[in-house]
């Protein structure tokens, strides 16, 4: 379905604001990453990362999105192309074409007044994945995971 005549539950843009985003249903997964990819992708010790069907991601800022709108394929992971902004440089989505799957970083959600993140109960995370390749070790209470949550060997 691409046409999204109803409220989106998580928008966000990049630093600069010049490329925008909106997704219309909760995240398939959302975690924390500490894959190496992730690592050395975003220079982050880990990241907050979500798991969309593509069907409910739309880039909400005008066309033609190649003016504003670069991207990168990974050369270890082909099929995973990520988008990022041309001026400020920072991505804010990748698109998997093995499972059309979108993935999008929280840190780029929207923010009210006080910095929070609007929509974090809809986005916030349910585990650490990949924790084996972790550069800090994180005492909260959700599950810790080599690999993907519950699809991989339990940390905890
Ligand atoms: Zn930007
Ligand atoms: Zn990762």
């Amino acid at each position: 379905m691409t046409d999204h005549a109803h409220v989106p539950l998580l928008q966000g843009s990049c630093f600069c604001q010049a490329v925008s985003y909106a997704v219309f249903a909760r995240p398939i997964l959302s975690a924390y990453c500490h894959c190496t990819g992730c690592q050395r992708l975003t220079s982050c010790p880990f990241i907050h990362t979500m798991h969309f069907d593509a069907s409910a991601f739309t880039w909400t800022f005008p066309e033609p999105h190649e003016s504003r709108l670069d991207f990168y394929d990974n050369i270890l992971k082909p099929y995973k192309r990520r988008y990022r902004c041309k001026t400020c440089g920072v991505g804010v989505a990748s698109h998997n074409s093995n499972t059309n799957r979108v993935s999008i970083w929280g840190a780029t959600l929207d923010r009210n007044e006080d910095g929070k993140i609007v929509g974090w109960d809809i986005a916030k995370p349910t585990a650490h994945q990949f924790y084996g390749t972790r550069m800090l070790d994180v005492n909260d209470d959700l599950t810790k995971w080599e690999g993907y949550e519950s699809n991989s060997d339990n940390l905890n």
